[in-house]
């Protein structure tokens, strides 16, 4: 039977055990996430924040100190039941690839193959060679699943990196498992290949109808692949939401900072009106709560114009020329450094005075936080 929820995480924690002080350090804290049949979910965060750990907890190569993990509707983890990784019906796509070099292409999908369509050819069915054509069928479907058609007889190392990646997904979506868990997988390849693969990536799993979690830290890699983004930080759930969602509306400022990579700027309220350093912003009630005084204007770098102003205390800094627009960075009279990105019909020299508007009527204003970039995980 098809579940409509192929995953459900609950109040998942996890503890290693120092060596140094005999205390506990504490990596995931209380992660629930719920991921329905055929979604793509990326776990994004910085390094260290607990992604690779919850992959490998899904995937059952380790253990946790509370909570439930269930596939499929089948508990296979609490902090006392186990189910080992290879009976829980997932695939996995490693960084590295991990393609057996001594196997053919053929040879590695089919590794994953043989036990299942023995298992599932009795009768009739249990001929050696039946089974065997069952097996060559299955890995000419996902070969041309994932475009490498004709390759069978090729080796690993006669394939460039995005080529061993594809097959890497091949081999992992042979046996039709309930999820597919992606480690990094695209972290080894060059930028170019990385970028194709993104868009090839996400084709091919939603051509198999199959539901996966990839572990990223690249925002943009999760906004292209994602049908559901999951921010993490410091071992919690930041944010979960669409790609959309969490790019347009962060609920943190530490999800804006990481994934919208917008600027901050100090604001203090009179009236209808927030002052700041780069001019006057009016507040319209419903971006604002009336009871906020003071606070973080956040202004996202698309949503900054600039225009030559020499009575202005900014000053252009940088510029870069990023082909489809500019990347500038201006200096405001207190020191601060804002980011914006215009298109090229605006070209303005490194040295002019500039002033700042806006393109949009009210930014989010956040609460005052001076430390938002302290990644270090709780002791327990
Ligand atoms: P991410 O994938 O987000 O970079 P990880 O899940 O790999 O983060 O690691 C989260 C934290 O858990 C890190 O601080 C890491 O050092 C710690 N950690 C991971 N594995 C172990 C382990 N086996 N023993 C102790 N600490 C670990």
């Amino acid at each position: 039977m098809e579940h409509s929820v192929i995953l459900q995480l609950k109040n998942i924690t996890k503890t290693y055990s120092n060596r140094s002080d005999n205390g506990q350090t504490l990596v995931l804290d209380d992660v629930s996430l719920t991921l329905e049949h055929g979604e793509l979910l990326g776990l994004l965060g910085p390094s260290g924040c607990g992604k690779t750990t919850l992959l490998r907890i899904i995937a059952g190569f380790e253990s946790i100190s509370q909570g439930v993990v269930e596939i499929a509707g089948k508990v296979v983890c609490t902090n006392c039941d186990f189910i080992a990784a290879e009976k829980r019906n997932t695939g996995m796509v490693f960084q590295d690839y991990a393609l057996f070099p001594h196997l053919t292409v053929a040879e590695n999908i089919a590794f994953g193959l043989k036990n299942q369509v023995k298992k599932h050819s009795k009768g009739i069915f249990s001929s050696k060679k039946i089974v065997n054509d069952r097996i060559r069928q299955r890995v000419v479907d996902v070969l041309e699943l994932v475009g490498l058609t004709g390759l069978q007889k090729r080796y690993p190392h006669q394939l460039s990196g995005g080529q061993q990646q594809r097959i890497s997904l091949a081999r992992a979506l042979a046996p039709q498992p309930a999820l597919i868990l992606l480690d990094e997988p695209l972290s080894n390849l060059d930028v170019q290949v990385r970028h194709r693969l993104r868009a090839e990536i996400r084709a091919i799993l939603k051509a198999a109808g199959t539901s996966a979690i990839f572990v990223t830290h690249d925002r943009e890699e999760a906004l292209a692949i994602s049908d559901k983004i999951a921010v993490m930080r410091n071992g919690k759930l930041e944010q979960v939401g669409t790609p959309e969602e969490i790019y347009l509306n962060p609920q943190s400022r530490f999800v804006a900072e990481f994934v919208t990579q917008a600027n901050f700027v100090p604001a203090k309220r009179e009236n209808q009106v927030w002052i700041t350093e780069l001019g006057e912003v009016a507040i319209f009630n419903n971006a604002t709560k009336t009871s906020d005084k003071e606070g973080d204007l956040m202004l996202r770098q698309e949503d900054i114009l600039l225009a030559p102003d020499l009575s202005s205390n900014i000053v252009v800094v940088d510029r870069q020329f990023l082909g489809r627009e500019y990347d500038y960075c201006v200096e405001t009279g207190s020191g601060k450094r804002i980011h914006a990105r215009t298109d090229l019909s605006n070209a303005i020299s490194v040295g002019t005075k500039v002033k700042l508007t806006l393109k949009i009527a009210s930014p989010r204003v956040f609460p005052i936080s001076p430390n938002i970039n302290n990644q270090s995980l709780v002791k327990v």
